[in-house]
């Protein structure tokens, strides 16, 4: 069918924004006389759960913590708190577009496409990193937005990619989805999207089977040859 529509990922695909998180997370933790430290390799592994208050709670869980019950009863608190110091760290400009996001999406607008964004990550933050990056509105750049807690189950279920392609009104034939994980890939396959992976820092060791095509950025990708990439 004829591609009407690019959907995508935020963290890792339109920027590299986890190391952000993390600090976020940790500044977070210590200010609530936390003495938890999530380093590259802890985080790499928390990783795989999706969404930053279930990251938290599998945390809690797999750890026998001293604060534990205190600790469980926070996560909404901890959670609101990180999440307004990412959104402070992103406005001061610490996560810049991967290459070639900016050129790509530019050009899907001039054709036509609509634009979609299919996150685990809160809107807030989804805001900010747009903000900041296109200087305008989201509603400016993206038709659509399905973020953080609207749909009940994370990535790697399909509810999230479900949910903007209900706002976009389109069959999953017609769009491209664009990925930097696994979780996110198999989220986007549920929901029947093909999908072209970017590797991010924290995916590159991660199964990319089913993917369209596995690529190192945006960079040297043209509007033109999507439909190429789905074999059309
Ligand atoms: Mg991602």
């Amino acid at each position: 069918m004829t591609l009407k529509a690019l959907i995508f990922d935020v963290d890792g695909t339109l920027a590299e924004t986890e190391e952000i998180h993390r600090r976020a997370f940790n500044e977070t933790f210590s200010d609530f006389g936390l003495d938890w430290l999530w380093d590259r390799d802890l985080y790499k592994e928390l990783l795989h759960v999706t969404g930053g208050k279930e990251r938290m709670r599998y945390f809690i869980e797999a750890n026998s913590l001293p604060d534990r019950d205190r600790a469980f009863g926070l996560i909404a608190e901890i959670h609101a708190a990180k999440t307004s110091r990412y959104t402070s760290l992103i406005h001061a400009g610490a996560a810049r577009l991967r290459p070639g996001v900016r050129e790509l999406v530019l050009e899907a607008k001039t054709e036509g496409m609509k634009l979609a964004i299919a996150t685990t990550t809160s809107l807030p933050n989804v805001e900010a990193l747009i903000q900041v990056n296109w200087g305008t509105c989201p509603g400016d750049i993206f038709d659509v937005i399905a973020a953080g807690d609207e749909v009940p189950n994370k990535k790697p279920a399909p509810d999230v990619y479900l949910l903007a392609l209900a706002r976009l009104g389109l069959e999953p034939s017609c769009c491209i989805a664009f990925e930097d994980s696994e979780n996110g890939l198999k989220s986007a396959l549920n929901a029947g999207l093909d999908t072209i992976v970017t590797v991010s820092g924290y995916s590159r060791d991660q199964d990319f089977s089913g993917a369209l095509v596995i690529l190192p950025d945006l960079e040297k990708t043209v509007f033109s040859q999507l439909d190429g990439m789905r074999g059309n």
